[in-house]
């Protein structure tokens, strides 16, 4: 039997998923540590100034506000800001793991499981081609940037403050990619790019939209309450192609590629472009793997044992992941994801205990 000295539960991240991970750790009566590298919690929709969440277009600081209030609040769970695990010692029921804190800062401390919940980054569109000129030109800008604009109520060309006549996304930026290694689909951003799409024509509803895409990948209520309205109800042009190249053109941008529906090239003007880049393994998630001996899978995500029927638990006992650390995930997936990681630490613990 496992020796367990006590029902703590440490959560490595304090994004969406590590915040519900720790906040249903503390429900079912264990007592959570949330360590969060930053120095807030609330993850990348706080850092990155998300302005709403889909499918319902929710205030996205008023819904990560409801989690982190709900964390704060809870006796049960302890928050380390500024703060990193930074090694990690024994085996499931008994890890220690070593936090450096503020100012250097560094404690021990003790816990029966560990829950990783480090989350993605953005993919760099500046990187490694620069088909885009995302560091060249002022109106091409990414999902993040747009957000961030939505967040003050606007939607404008950075370079002159005009609202835009027309604006198109470009989706797959950094996904699904063989030639930069990113083979994966990032799941999200086609639904992110169909409410971008809807906020901008709420905002100036004489801007034309144009999304190129792949092949639009949306389900459930991103296709539902997303794609359809914005191209029913919003008139949102979705053309199937492929973008090759972003030019200048006078004070406009030109955008080239392929119409792969009609077999022919494509050269159409825009005031601004839109880059929807999509999720790679966060550099806290690749830490967190090496201190923890955590293999990843294939993409460089942190590997799951179970396969579909068990997308939380790693190889390593006692262990769990939760959320985009385990592969591009969704808010739903996320968060979903922190609540099946938090069940099952806690049901390894008390089960070891019996
Ligand atoms: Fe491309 Fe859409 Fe997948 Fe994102 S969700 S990688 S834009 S197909």
């Amino acid at each position: 039997m496992m020796l367990v000295p006590n029902e703590t539960v440490v959560v490595i991240g304090g994004g969406p998923a590590g915040l519900q991970a720790a906040r249903s750790v503390a429900d079912l009566g264990a007592r959570a540590v949330l360590v969060e590298k930053r120095g807030f919690l609330g993850g990348t929709p706080i850092a990155q100034r998300y302005a709403a969440l889909t499918p319902d277009l929710r205030d996205a600081e008023t819904a990560m506000r409801e989690m982190i209030d709900a964390v704060e609040r809870h006796p049960l769970v302890e928050v380390r800001l500024n703060a990193e695990v930074t090694a990690c010692e024994g085996t499931a029921g008994d890890f220690r793991l070593k936090v450096s804190g503020p100012d250097g800062k560094e404690e021990v401390l003790p816990a029966g499981a560990v829950i990783v919940a480090t989350g993605f980054e953005h993919f760099d569109p500046g990187r490694e081609r620069q088909v885009f000129s995302y560091y060249e030109l002022d109106d091409v800008i990414t999902l993040v940037d747009a957000e961030a604009m939505f967040k003050e109520g606007k939607i404008v060309r950075p370079s002159d403050g005009r609202v835009p006549e027309r604006v198109c996304f470009i989706q797959c930026v950094g996904s699904r990619d063989r030639g930069i290694g990113n083979q994966w689909c990032s799941k999200v951003c086609c639904g992110i790019a169909c409410k971008q799409a809807i906020e901008i024509k709420k905002l100036s509803p004489g801007t034309k939209v144009f999304v190129f895409y792949i092949d639009l990948r949306a389900f459930g209520f991103w296709e539902d309450e997303l794609y359809w309205k914005a191209q029913e109800e919003y008139k949102v042009n979705f053309i199937r192609g492929v973008v090759t190249e972003v030019l200048k053109k006078g004070d406009r941008l030109l955008v080239k590629g392929e119409d792969t529906t009609m077999g022919r090239p494509v050269e159409i003007e825009m005031d601004l472009v839109i880059l929807s880049v999509g999720m790679e393994p966060s550099e806290g998630t690749k830490a967190m793997a090496k201190v923890l001996g955590l293999p990843l899978e294939s993409h460089g995500f942190i590997a799951t044992k179970g396969g579909p029927l068990d997308t939380v638990s790693t190889p390593v006992e006692g262990v769990f992941v939760a959320g985009a650390a385990s592969g591009p995930r969704d808010l739903e997936d996320s968060v979903s994801q922190g609540g099946l990681a938090a069940a099952k630490a806690v049901a390894m613990l008390r089960q070891a205990k019996v």
